[in-house]
Order: C-alpha cells, then sequence, then structure tokens
C-alpha cells in the first residue's frame, strides 16, 4: 500500500487568547498518492471480536462475576471508623490498622500487636482480607525490574510491573482484569474485559510492591541514590483502561494521595493514562487531584487511528486532544501524549508534522511527547521503526517546539511493556496450581 499524507493547511494560526476554543481547524484533505509505504494494523494469531454492524467490539461494562472482599483501602477513613466499630471494637483501632497496612505494609493480624488479643483476628479479617495471590515473578535488568502476576479472589489474572530507576521507583499497575479497547497490537486486549479491579485491588499492588522493596527484594540501590525505599511513580498503563473503570481508580487515586489516611504519595508522581475516553477525562479535570495526564494517541489522523485504536470510533483525535488540553486548562499540568513507533504504520514523518500541527493549534507548553519504540519482531507487522526514522520523527516535532523524548521502555524483555500485559499459557499453568490465599 502506499501512504496517504493528509495536506496541511498552511495558514498561519495565532496565539489562542486564554478561555478562548481552540483554533483545531488542521485540514486533513484529499491526500496525494506519495508512495510511501503505509502498513495497515490488523490482528496476528487471533481475531478481534466484532458488533453487529462489523466494527471491533468495544465492552465499557464490566461483566457481572463475584464481587471482591470489601477491604480498608476501598473505604473512606470516615466508614472504616464506622465498619470497626460493627466488628465490636472502638474507632480508633482503624487507625491503627490504617498504619499497619499503609506504613507497614502489613495485613497480618500477627504482627499487629497493639491490637488486643481477642478480636484480632477477626478485625484484620474483616478490613484487611487477602486480595492478591501471588503466582509468578519474574525479575530482569539485574534484579531491577520485576514483573508480579497476580490472583485475584476468582481466579483472574493481573500483571504489574515494578522498576527501580535512579531517583525513583516506578510501578505499572493493572486497573482492570483483561480490556474491553480490543486495540489489535495488544496482547491484554485480546481476551476481552474479565472485570473491573476494586480501588483495594489496584492499591494492594502498590503496598505488596512496597512490602518487598522494605524487604530489600528489588535490585541494587546505588550509593548515592537518596530517594526512598518505595513506590514514588505510578503508571496506570498495566491491564485495562483506567477511565473505563473510573469510581474504582478515584478511589485507589485518592488512598495513593491521602497523607493522613493512606499511602502519602504525590499526585504529580501518579499517571492516568487513557485511549480517548472523552467524558471521563472531562471528569477527572475536575477531580481536585493533580495526576499527571497522558493520552495514548498513536496516530495524529483518524483513518489510521479508527483502526488503530478502536475507541477512535466513539471519539476523534480532535476531540481526545481538545480533552486533553482542557485538562491542561484545569489543573495547569503538562500533559503526556503516548506513540508507540510502528514501522512503516504510523511512523512517518508528515505524521510527526500533522501531530505537531495539531498540538500547535492548541497552543504552546501544555504538552510533551513520548514516542515509545517497539519490540523488534522480525515477520510482524507490530515492529519497531528503523532508528533512523525514530530519530526523524522525534527531531520534527522538537524542531516544530513540541519537547519530545523516546520514552525508555524497560521491561518489554518481559513481556511487561505496555499492551503487553496478557497472562500466557505457562502463567495459566502456573495460576490453576496456585491456591487463592
Ligand atoms: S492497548 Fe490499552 S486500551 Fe488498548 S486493549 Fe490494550 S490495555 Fe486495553
Amino acid at each position: 500500500m502506499t501512504d496517504q499524507p493528509p495536506v496541511r493547511s498552511t495558514t498561519p494560526r495565532q496565539a489562542r487568547p486564554a478561555g478562548a476554543p481552540a483554533d483545531t481547524a488542521v485540514r486533513e484533505t484529499k491526500p496525494k498518492d506519495t508512495g510511501i509505504r503505509q502498513v495497515r494494523p490488523k490482528t496476528e494469531g487471533w481475531q478481534q471480536a466484532k458488533d453487529e454492524s462489523g466494527r471491533p467490539l468495544l465492552q465499557f461494562a464490566s461483566p457481572k462475576r463475584g464481587k471482591p472482599p470489601v477491604h480498608l483501602a476501598d473505604m473512606t477513613a470516615a466508614e472504616r471508623v464506622e465498619k470497626v466499630k460493627e466488628l465490636g471494637l472502638p474507632g480508633f483501632r482503624a487507625k491503627q490498622l490504617e498504619k499497619h497496612y499503609f506504613t507497614h505494609y502489613t495485613s497480618d493480624a500477627a504482627d499487629m500487636t497493639d491490637l488486643p488479643a481477642s478480636g484480632r483476628e477477626e478485625l484484620v479479617a474483616g478490613m484487611l482480607p487477602p486480595l492478591l495471590t501471588e503466582v509468578r515473578r519474574l525479575e530482569t535488568d539485574r534484579g531491577d525490574t520485576i514483573k508480579f502476576l497476580w490472583k485475584l479472589h476468582d481466579g483472574a489474572l493481573v500483571e504489574s510491573v515494578l522498576m527501580r530507576y535512579p531517583g525513583r521507583i516506578t510501578l505499572c499497575v493493572s486497573s482492570q482484569a483483561g480490556c474491553g479497547m480490543n486495540c489489535p497490537f495488544c496482547a491484554t486486549g485480546q481476551a476481552g474485559l474479565t472485570r473491573n479491579m476494586s480501588a483495594a485491588e489496584i492499591v494492594e499492588q502498590i503496598v505488596r510492591a512496597n512490602a518487598l522493596i522494605a524487604a530489600g527484594g528489588l535490585g541494587g540501590k546505588k550509593r548515592d541514590d537518596h530517594s526512598l525505599d518505595r513506590v514514588s511513580n505510578i503508571v496506570f498503563m498495566g491491564m485495562g483502561e483506567p477511565l473505563a473503570n473510573y469510581a474504582r481508580v478515584m478511589q485507589a487515586v485518592r488512598v495513593m494521595v491521602d497523607k493522613e489516611h493512606g499511602l502519602g504519595m504525590s499526585a504529580r508522581g501518579i499517571t492516568v493514562s487513557t485511549v480517548g475516553l472523552v467524558p471521563a477525562i472531562k471528569k477527572l479535570a475536575d477531580e481536585d487531584i493533580p495526576v499527571t495526564f497522558a493520552l495514548s494517541l498513536h496516530a495524529p489522523d483518524d483513518g489510521l487511528r479508527d483502526e488503530l485504536i478502536p475507541v477512535n470510533s466513539r471519539w476523534k483525535v480532535d476531540e481526545a486532544l481538545d480533552a486533553a488540553r482542557a485538562y491542561f486548562d484545569k489543573t495547569g499540568r503538562r500533559v503526556s501524549i503516548e506513540y508507540a513507533l510502528i514501522k512503516d504504520m504510523n511512523d512517518h514523518a508528515w505524521r510527526a508534522d500533522l501531530l505537531a500541527d495539531k498540538l500547535n493549534a492548541r497552543g504552546r507548553g501544555w504538552v510533551h511527547v513520548n514516542p515509545i519504540p517497539l519490540n523488534p519482531t522480525p515477520g510482524s507487522i507490530w515492529t519497531a521503526s528503523e532508528v533512523p526514522v525514530q530519530n526523524e520523527f522525534v527531531r520534527r516535532l522538537n524542531d516544530a517546539g513540541i519537547p519530545t523524548t523516546l520514552r525508555d521502555t524497560r521491561g518489554k524483555e518481559i513481556d511487561g511493556a505496555c499492551g503487553q500485559l496478557v497472562a500466557t499459557e505457562e502463567d495459566e499453568v502456573a495460576a490453576a496450581a496456585t491456591p487463592v490465599s
């Protein structure tokens, strides 16, 4: 196939006055045939589920399954006090439980000797029920990257990836078991959505990672690294579309940032990403929690993005970018645009220019682009762009005034990079042999 770059609008744009609607009229008019190679997205080795009209099926609602046990991290501070009272103990015990869980990373009644021995087991079972059973752990980068496979109470499998970098420790968390967004390049999307995770199941991934770090289980800390020995950054780039599980993800984020009754993390260190669920992006902007917002765009033109990110059939590129810009206006937090560079599919120079045009049309200084080199996969259409092509893509954006940096794809050696988190057959076998705790 040949590439079909749209003709770019050459009309000079003026700076946008504060509060004025964005000038987003970057025209994509009928292209000329330039002879540039264009690979089109398609699934390999699996069939995308389709709706009645033949379009990739999108699943927004979580299938009905047994709910996970209610846990302290699912509740507000006031609800925790009420629940402790219901269990027959004075309300202040809730604070002690919070301290054990969020500071000492334990759910083991035997560690909680400051609680009365009588009724302690029942209290802990009622407030801190087990949520995740570890099935497998894979290490790479000399122990600086660890992928966990977890089994939930109903047997659903999810993963998280823990990464130590100089000065920070990042955890990539899952927010759903499976995913309903059906992206053709994504291993997680193949199986569809199993169910939404609860807020506590999301938080528990962090608490378990913190426990491992505190026990010295994450690689080697360099001598001049003064970062704390706990997870400092969260990225919602594991399994699932976080904004399709909005209420639980936001409860989890509230617990993460709560200094008095939660993990006390910095909101800036938390990145919520989405493939572009526009109404939920608007909702997120109205929350009073300035998390970092990332839009997984992967294509600046609807022609390609409709196929690459099926949710684009609901909300188009321009709508998603408008919502991203509105997020910046509301929060003052610079937005990240994620862009997986895929050879001959979305890595063309004209697409870099079109992306720059669309971002600049919405003002300056509000956005940062992170192109992500894909794994080289010989024989697959889903393979890495050539390095000079990657560099040219980045150069064009930077030259157009859009800060752009190639992202580190740590974790890809263990299939832990974005869109690759899915249980393998081997994982399923290991999970079947692991009883739920
Ligand atoms: S890329 Fe993200 S949104 Fe798309 S199917 Fe995979 S996990 Fe879901």
